[in-house]
């Protein structure tokens, strides 16, 4: 993959909330990149880190008691997203960036109409005329497959379902025709088989527009549906990275094993044993010293409670931060691709 084709790289990143117990570390040195028009995946178990980290990308995390410490994010190659200004901060968000949150009621401003909140980033951002920006706001609900799209424009959030007002989000999200879309769990707020309507939409539109995907979840099944590539985070860190398929077929640090045992999947039957991590995941006001993983992974050596593992190399999609992939280390069986858990 070319420079050219890398739309957002993210260094080093480190993001802390200074609270009164102490400082919370909550991303603690994450390093990734998402191309433009891929699908990248972020997953792990609440508290991990995925939600700052999107929102850190949007600028979105309340300063204080939240700060960046450390890193870079460069978007589009050049802007560098944690040193530039609100004001054009504001611009990025308004045009190249969408977000869509998980529950729409927290970002729809209650007293606006629908039409109106469609067109607001419009006028404001690409300086379209009320007239256009309504056109706009109408073959967005249209694309987005509201129904009687004409009389919506002139309803209010409270009016309409909770699918329809995660449609809104989407239709606003993209109405700018952003290059990056960051989307923190959109359908967790939604009864089964909305969700399934809108991963489909979000699919489909992605690849309409070919604009790049964050997705953050829990949902495993939603990230084999969606994603070209996936992020498993871990305490704030970044414990593997790579293809869907490296991620299912071929997964290689211990947490992955135990977050693909732990939670249902679509291709899970009826009797799979499902098999829940161990513990809990560590106090990130006091981080431990080592693997963050090391009281719950079943493999843990001694160097694992010393030094923090290195990122080893797997393929050229694939890395993982284990010491069990240190030529030195001991040999185990890889539970997954042994046919632990069955593949997607
Ligand atoms: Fe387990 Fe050690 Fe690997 Fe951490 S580094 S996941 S403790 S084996």
């Amino acid at each position: 993959m070319s420079n050219k084709d890398v739309l957002l790289e993210v260094k080093d990143l480190e993001v802390s909330f200074h609270t009164y117990a102490g400082e919370v570390k909550s991303v603690r040195g994450v390093n990734f990149t998402v191309n433009k028009g891929e699908a990248l995946a972020i997953v792990g178990e609440s508290g991990c880190g995925k939600s700052v980290t999107a929102q850190t990308l949007m600028r979105l995390i309340p300063t204080p008691p939240g700060i960046i410490k450390n890193g870079e994010i460069l978007f589009n190659g050049t802007t560098d997203i944690t040193k530039i200004s609100e004001k054009q901060m504001e611009k990025i968000r308004g045009s190249e960036m969408g977000m869509i949150f998980q529950d729409p009621m927290t970002s729809l401003n209650p007293t606006m109409t629908i039409g109106n909140q469609i067109a607001e980033g419009l006028i404001k951002h690409q300086n379209m005329s009320k007239k256009a920006a309504r056109t706009r706001a109408l073959e967005m609900l249209k694309m987005v497959g509201i129904n009687n799209p004409e009389s919506r424009l002139a309803q209010y959030p409270h009016e309409l379902s909770g699918g329809m007002r995660q449609r809104i989000m989407i239709a606003i999200a993209l109405a700018c025709s952003p290059k990056l879309l960051i989307a923190d769990e959109p359908t967790t707020a939604l009864d089964v088989t909305i969700q399934a309507q809108i991963m489909e939409l979000m699919k489909n539109l992605q690849e309409k527009t070919n604009a790049a995907i964050i997705l953050i979840t829990h949902d495993l099944g939603v990230v084999a549906e969606m994603a070209q590539r996936v992020i498993v985070m871990y305490a704030g860190e970044v414990v593997e990275q790579g293809n869907v398929e490296d991620i299912f077929y071929n997964p290689q640090h211990p947490y992955t094993w135990g977050l693909l045992r732990s939670v249902p999947r679509m291709d899970t039957e009826h009797g799979d044993e499902l098999v829940p991590i161990p513990g809990t995941p560590p106090d990130l006001f006091a981080p431990p010293v080592g693997c963050p993983f090391a009281a719950r992974c079943p493999y843990a050596m001694e160097v694992c409670l010393e030094k923090d593992p290195d990122h080893f190399t797997i393929s050229s999609t694939q890395s993982a931060a284990c010491w069990l992939l240190h030529p030195d280390a001991p040999k185990v069986e890889n539970p997954v691709s042994a046919g632990g858990v069955k593949n997607v």
